[in-house]
């Protein structure tokens, strides 16, 4: 079997190792770096910059533990070139396993000829069947301005050459307060224009209230039901906001634009082979199954999830039915992780959801201050928030505090099992730790 991969992100160079370990013949085609925008734009970089800005975090709150006549600076030249060696570390490493032998790489940018075959810089290829994983881009608002230099995506922003003074970071997703936490840290004036009446709109809503609190409490101006309506630069950029019905504005050197992203059809070709595709991306079935049977699309190219680890496993439900492998993966249940300072985490659904779809559930809470390491950590801003059926299964849990996208990963485990609250209940947490929050909320109530 011979199997084309159109893109070497998580969705498509994981896949591909997969099936090249199965014994598939590979052909991965990737114009840019492997690994996608997740390790080279993306997860890694940011996170990189995460570190850097905890590590100054604990530096001024450092006297609060004793730690006296403290003096440091900070060069950002050096955070940048931090960031730049741990993405090519990765990226070797990567470009190292994808050295496989039944993996052929081809450098270049693909677009179909037919159904069953690419072109790359005038060479065809063809296979049995086609993944294409070409993941997204920037999104931009189409108001004056968005143009401007100054006017950044999440890719350029990685690179700029000096901390802003002042920061508008358009739009309050995922993207907007990762940036908006780090440059804070680093030192911004920092103002988030937000145009729904909460900032994540995706998560549970008594989590994103209460991120938005601890983040306005950090210096960051959180402003929400705010529609941009241009940008403007003169010595500074002015981005001219409008807030029930007030017009308002925001001086800022640097704009930072982070409302979403859009999948990456452009260029394929894919309206001449008959493959069925909206503004949203690649229309796919439950197995990523486009329109043509042979062609499969994952990750943010389908726009069902723009998660690096849902791009993965994507691809291996699609290899799987490719191959007639059965596997026990439910997509449905789909960590998320915001890495602000606290850090916020989600899986399976949130109280909301319950009540749209008439689901009754008892909501169970439990708080990091209330938790000996958090407390004696000096992290005690924060909680967790269990979903449950009155059944007593378990549908959803939403965290924000020190570490939430790890201890996430635990509710994940029992959720995907199907775990009653009893269940969990009767799990043993070592003393003292983060994870005892799971366990405190869990206690909260017998059903
Ligand atoms: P997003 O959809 O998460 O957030 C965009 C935000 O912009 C929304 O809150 C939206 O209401 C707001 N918005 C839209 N139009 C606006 C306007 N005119 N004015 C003000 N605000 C406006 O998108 P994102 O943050 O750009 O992230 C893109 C994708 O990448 C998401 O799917 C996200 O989950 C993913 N991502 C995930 C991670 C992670 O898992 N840690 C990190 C980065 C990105």
């Amino acid at each position: 079997m011979k199997i084309i991969i159109i893109g070497a992100g998580p969705g498509g160079y994981e896949t591909a190792l997969l099936a090249a370990r199965r014994g598939v013949e590979v052909v991965l085609v990737e114009s840019g770096h492997v690994g996608g925008t997740c390790l080279n734009e993306g997860c890694i970089p940011t996170k990189s910059f995460c570190r850097n800005a905890q590590i100054l975090d604990e530096l001024r709150a450092a006297s609060a533990f004793g730690v006296t006549d403290l003096s440091y600076g900070f060069d950002f030249s050096a955070v940048r070139a931090r960031k730049d060696a741990v993405v090519e570390q990765l990226r070797g490493g990567v470009e190292g396993l994808l050295n496989h032998k039944n993996i052929t790489l081809v450098r270049g940018k693909a677009s179909f000829k037919d159904a069953h075959t690419i072109i790359v810089d005038d060479e065809e290829y063809s296979a049995d069947y086609i993944i294409i994983a070409t993941g997204s881009v920037s999104a931009s608002l189409p108001i004056p301005g968005a143009d401007l230099p100054d006017v950044l995506t999440s890719r350029e922003i990685l690179d700029i050459e000096e901390v802003p003074k002042r920061l508008c970071v358009i739009g309050g997703g995922v993207i907007g307060l990762e940036f908006a936490s780090i440059f804070r840290s680093f030192g911004s004036e920092v103002t988030v224009l937000e145009y729904c009446r909460d900032i994540l709109p995706h998560f549970d809503s008594d989590l994103a209230k209460r991120l938005k609190q601890s983040l306005g409490k950090r210096g960051i101006d959180m402003v929400t039901q705010a529609q941009v309506l241009s940008i403007t630069k003169d010595a500074s950029c002015l981005v001219t906001y409008s807030r029930k019905g007030k017009e308002e504005t925001v001086v800022a050197d640097k704009v930072l634009m982070a409302v979403g992203r859009r999948a990456n059809v452009s260029s394929l070709n894919l309206a001449d082979i008959g493959l069925e595709f909206t503004p949203k991306g690649i229309s796919v079935n439950d197995v990523m199954q486009t329109n043509l049977p042979h062609i499969y699309a994952v990750g943010d190219i389908n726009g069902k999830m723009m998660l690096a680890h849902a791009a993965t496993f994507q691809g291996v439900v699609a290899l799987d039915h490719i191959m007639g492998v059965s596997n026990g993966i439910d997509l449905s249940v789909m960590p998320a992780a915001v890495f602000t300072s606290p850090e916020a985490a989600s899986v399976g659904m949130t109280e909301d959801e319950c009540k749209e779809k008439g689901l009754a559930v008892k909501c169970l809470k439990s708080f990091f201050r209330a938790n000996g390491k958090a407390v004696a950590m000096g992290e005690t801003d924060g909680f967790c928030k269990l979903v449950v059926e009155l059944s007593g299964r378990i549908l959803g849990c939403h965290i924000y505090g020190p570490h939430a996208s790890d201890i996430v990963q635990e509710a994940c485990a029992m959720i995907s099992r199907g775990a009653s609250l009893e269940e969990f209940q009767n799990i043993i947490h070592a003393h003292p730790t983060l994870t005892e929050v799971l366990q405190s909320a869990s206690a909260m109530m017998e059903i």
